[in-house]
Order: C-alpha cells, then structure tokens, then sequence
C-alpha cells in the first residue's frame, strides 16, 4: 500500500484528517508526520495559507519519497481585513496559546456589534509528490464572531465563531458535525479528486 504523509505532528489533527478522509476510502497508508521524527519541522514563511501548506508538503514529501498533504488554517475577521489570518495561532504573542488568542481577539471587537461581526475560517490543504508535482485547493467556513465563549468542543477560536445558519458555535457542534461543513473538511475533500488523479 502506497504511504501518504499527513505534514502535521498534532495528533488530534491526524485523526481529524484520517475521519475527513476515511469517507474518500482512499487504497493508501496514512502516516503522521511523527512517523519521521528526524525531518526538522519548516518554518512557515509564507504569506498565505496555500505558500504555508505548500512549504509543509513539499518538505515532508522531499524529506521522505512519499507523496505528502499538509493543510494551513486560521480565522479571518472582515473588519479587521482578514486578520489575524495567518497568525492566527499566535495572535497575542505565544504560539498556541487558544485561550490568550480568543481573548485578545474578543477585546479588540468589544465595540464592534452586529452585523459587523462577520469572519470565516479559511484552510488550505496541499499535496506534493517527492517528484515536484503540486496542487492547492482551499475551503472556508463563513459565520460571525460572538461577544463571549460558548462550547467545549474544538480548538482555537471555535468557542466564538457562529457557522452561518447555525445557532451554536462550532465549539458546542459533534466533531462530525464540524468536519461536514467546516473548512479543513472542505479543503480536503476538494483534494480527494485530485489524490485519487495523481496517486491512483
Ligand atoms: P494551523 O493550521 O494548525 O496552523 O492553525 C492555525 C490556527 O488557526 C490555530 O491555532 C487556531 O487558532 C486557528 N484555527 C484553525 N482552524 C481552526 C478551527 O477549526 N477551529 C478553531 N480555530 C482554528
């Protein structure tokens, strides 16, 4: 069986991608990055999403011989045009650091009311082959920012992001219920054509 390298060592988001993906019953062996511990992680040096995912991919894929996918995500706030987007995961200083983020982003809208609260969480997932070829495909979930936290579930900014149509944030949503319409499930499953047109 073909080995396909998911270029994250973030367990829950292995298994995040292995139940996206296990719909698209794809004939390969999905590995996490952890599998190769000797491959220094890449800094992520680019300004979007698709250069971050592309970096990811392409380093894991060289790295390796095997073809690789990555994803990039983050929230973007309209009315802070598209911020914190790509620095989402350290948006009040410390890389990781969810709650300090939400909060810090929660205080910079204090005043900001409806409907001026719209955001969306962008994603996109890149695969590369350990022979050059490429391909980037991207998903967004759009909704609008609450004034407080609400929900255990998820990561990150999920407390506070309403998913357009809903009543609950998606940190009050099952995980099965956040993967069918969130954007890191969009992504992916956009890129399931294309792994099954380049891998076979
Ligand atoms: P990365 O794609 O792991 O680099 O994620 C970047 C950051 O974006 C995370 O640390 C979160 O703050 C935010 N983010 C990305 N996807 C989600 C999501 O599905 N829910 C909540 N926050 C997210």
């Amino acid at each position: 069986m073909t080995r396909l390298i998911l270029a994250t060592r973030n367990t829950k988001k292995v298994a995040e991608l292995r139940a996206i993906l296990a719909d698209a019953a794809l004939p390969h062996d999905l590995v996490g990055a952890d599998a190769y511990p000797e491959v220094p992680d890449v800094r992520e040096t680019g300004v979007t999403f698709a250069e971050n995912a592309l970096l990811k991919a392409r380093s894991l894929a060289r790295a390796t011989g095997h073809p690789a996918i990555a994803d990039d995500s983050g929230l973007c706030v309209d009315v802070l045009g598209g911020a914190p987007g790509i620095f989402s995961a350290r948006w009040a200083g410390a890389h990781g650091d969810d709650r300090a983020n939400l909060n810090l982003l929660l205080a910079q809208l204090s005043d900001i009311d409806e409907p001026h609260r719209a955001a969306h969480f962008a994603c996109a997932a890149a695969l590369a082959l350990p022979d050059g070829t490429e391909h980037v495909v991207e998903g967004r979930l759009e909704g609008t920012l609450r004034h407080a936290p609400s929900g255990t579930g998820g990561f990150g900014y999920d407390p506070i992001l309403q998913p357009a149509g809903e009543t609950r944030t998606c940190a009050e949503l099952t995980p099965d219920e956040k993967n069918s319409i969130s954007h890191r499930g969009k992504a992916f499953r956009a890129l399931v054509p294309v792994l099954r047109e380049l891998l076979g």
